[in-house]
């Protein structure tokens, strides 16, 4: 082999080097791209229905812009902060609960990522109405009534100072509505009242601004016409059967 040879083998022998580690690379960092996933990647669900599907109660605007920038955006914020901090393989349920212990940038977004969860299924074209079964003999026995629930909950709720959430929980085997600032959870181990989260309704003023502007009763009222009643109730079922008798 002549000098000139020996170069050009040289170079094809490194450039077919470099070509298959660089494919090796790819698929290396595929697969660990795909083990990181399938341990701290929090999915934003799907909606359960179309955007304009809550009008007249919500608009689809606002529905729109909830979903996709806000809910988004707590999504990939709580996703980022759980990859930085190493959390693998937990449920966001348990990182709330224990929530005393990591940063703010996890509380903020894990809250705001869990509560959208749940204040998407908490409402449904098709609901409304009145809460009934066993959610409905707990309501009575609890608040005397549905209406005496509704006005107690409206309440909780016009009543949040700035950003927050209005909640039904249950607390010590007993249901108790209560209010949470900002993207808290009554899961959460900082909050006052802590529980099992049945039903929410988000009261930060990019949930209803563009169609009520500064008149949150509206809203609040509006709700009632959407609330998925089957979904609170399979939630207190669920409840039941994992938590009950447990104080
Ligand atoms: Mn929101």
């Amino acid at each position: 082999m002549d000098k000139r040879s020996f170069i050009r083998v040289s170079l094809l022998g490194a450039a077919g080097l470099f070509a298959f580690s660089s494919r090796a690379k790819g698929i290396a960092s595929r697969i660990l791209r795909k083990a990181a996933g399938r341990r701290t990647d929090f999915v934003q669900p799907k909606l359960p229905y179309a955007f304009n599907a809550l009008e007249p109660y919500i608009d689809g605007q606002t529905m729109e812009l909830h979903y996709m920038q806000h809910h988004a955006s707590y999504t990939q914020r709580f996703n980022e902060a759980a990859k930085a901090l190493g959390i693998v393989e937990k449920p966001a349920r348990e990182i709330l609960a224990d929530v005393s212990k990591y940063p703010e940038a996890l509380r903020n977004n894990g809250g705001g990522y869990l509560n959208h969860v749940l204040f998407w299924n908490m409402m449904s074209p098709d609901g409304g109405g009145n809460p009934s079964g066993v959610l409905l003999e707990a309501i009575n026995r609890d608040f005397h009534s549905v209406e005496a629930f509704q006005e107690q909950f409206n309440n909780a709720a016009k009543t949040v100072f700035g950003s927050g959430w209005a909640w039904l929980i249950v607390k010590d085997n007993r249901l108790v509505i209560t209010t949470t600032q900002n993207q808290d959870n009554p899961l959460m181990d900082v909050v006052t009242d802590k529980g099992f989260p049945l039903l929410c309704l988000d009261v930060w003023e990019h949930a209803y601004y563009m169609k009520n502007q500064n008149r949150r009763p509206d809203y609040i009222n509006a709700f009632w016409n959407v609330v998925n009643w089957d979904y609170v109730s399979k939630r207190y079922t669920f409840w039941q059967k994992k938590y009950a008798g447990i104080a």
